[in-house]
């Protein structure tokens, strides 16, 4: 689909709306922003703004706050951050968003920044509520999404407040996700390889279903594929298994069949009594799993299998891990498919929080592609949806 894009909009000098995704993670203790990949994905667009001579406010959500006040989850540090980043001030503003802050809005000069306070501490906002979304776009003229990872909810700063702007655009970091999704997906070169993992069949299926026919193979790694090596007869052992979607994972094992789509499933595992990294490990082959032990990574067999397939393909779409990687004697499966990702002479594109992660434990990250910042907004592309907030940006 077509977005109205930040270059196609005469913004200068005017009040920009920015929505941003700034959830970004902190240490145990709270008080260490540990990744700033989503702040400085974000810094083409706000220079842009700066150029440009605007008034820059910036709105975000943190956690779920659920409409309350919750003041672990403010954005005041992420605003000292962004202002450490730009080496320019970054005002963090607490006045509501009313006519209070409309007053402090006006007396703003080109290239001032202001962060707003998080956007979920209002109930209005994952209501994608009218009468909020007025108050929201009386601060400015034009409204800019650069959320990628937030482009999935419908919510008011993502959605309903484009229906009271004059003028709303896609910034440039959604437009950036959403050209390297579709150039992995619609303009691949061939072969196409996706690699799904996870814990759940559930929550991955429609994925899984929306692109068989339009990859060549299918990786299936991680606790899902239990499910699927049960439907069709594998005795798994204490393994994790959605046995009310037995069907549906047979279901989809033929329709691989169907497409020609290659469904890769494991052959052997890294099994164990208990789920945790001290229970001693064996190495079984899947129809050996003894009946008391589950499946936590893939086995060195499935490893050369998989990194195979990743080798020949030209275009590699990878979500979800392998095994339980934060545990160390489970995490090699998924080590060696990011590495393999990553020495394959391929187009590669890498989403979701855990594959992200495990990007980075692997020490890859240069050799991917793109990285998206998106976890349940890159889901959602796998699933053929338009995101909503995409949707209300349409040209
Ligand atoms: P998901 O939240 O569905 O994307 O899955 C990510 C989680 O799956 C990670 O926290 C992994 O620890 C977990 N996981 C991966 N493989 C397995 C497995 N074989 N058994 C149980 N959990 C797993």
């Amino acid at each position: 689909m077509s977005m109205k894009m930040l270059k196609d909009v005469d913004i200068a000098s005017k009040t920009v709306l920015i929505r941003v995704d700034y959830n970004v993670p902190y240490n145990s203790e709270m008080n260490v922003i540990v990744n700033d990949v989503r702040i400085t994905s974000t810094l083409p667009t706000i220079n842009y703004c700066i150029e440009k001579k605007c008034k820059i406010i910036l709105i975000s959500h943190m956690g779920r706050p659920g409409g309350a006040v919750t003041p672990q989850m403010s954005l005041e540090p992420v605003a000292t951050l962004l202002s450490k980043i730009l080496n320019r001030e970054v005002q963090f503003i607490k006045t509501p968003i009313g006519k209070k802050l409309k007053e402090q809005v006006d007396s703003m000069k080109s290239g001032d920044i202001f962060m707003l306070e998080n956007i979920r501490f209002y109930p209005g906002e994952e209501k994608n509520d009218d009468k909020f979304a007025k108050r929201l776009a009386m601060l400015a003229d034009v409204y800019i999404n650069d959320a990628f990872a937030a482009a999935h909810n419908r919510h008011t700063s993502i959605c309903a407040v484009t229906k009271y702007m004059k003028e709303s655009c896609a910034g440039f970091l959604l437009t950036k996700e959403i050209e390297y999704f579709e150039n992995a997906m619609a303009g691949a070169r061939r072969p196409l390889c996706a690699i799904i993992g996870g814990s759940k069949v559930s929550t991955k299926l429609t994925a899984i279903l929306n692109i068989l026919p339009r990859v060549d193979s299918i990786i299936v790694g991680g606790g899902m594929a239990f499910t699927f090596l049960k439907s069709i007869g594998h005795n798994i052992g204490k393994s994790i298994c959605e046995e009310e979607l037995l069907e549906a994972a047979a279901t989809t094992i033929e329709l691989a069949h169907i497409h020609e789509t290659e469904l890769l499933l494991p052959v052997d595992v890294v099994a164990v009594k208990e789920f945790n990294n001290d229970s001693p490990v064996t190495i079984a082959k899947i129809d050996e799993i003894p009946e008391d032990q589950m499946g936590l990574d893939i086995g060195p067999e499935t490893i050369k299998l998989f990194s195979d397939k990743i080798k020949e393909a030209h275009t590699i779409i990878f979500n979800g891990p392998m095994g339980v990687f934060e545990m160390s004697n489970f995490s090699k499966g998924t080590n060696a498919i990011a590495k393999a990702i990553a020495q394959s002479d391929c187009f590669s594109i890498v989403g979701g929080g855990d594959s992200i992660t495990a990007i980075h434990a692997a020490g890859v990250e240069k050799q991917i592609s793109y990285l998206s910042t998106g976890g349940g907004a890159f889901l959602s592309l796998l699933e053929g949806k338009v995101l909503p907030g995409i949707a209300v940006l349409e040209a």
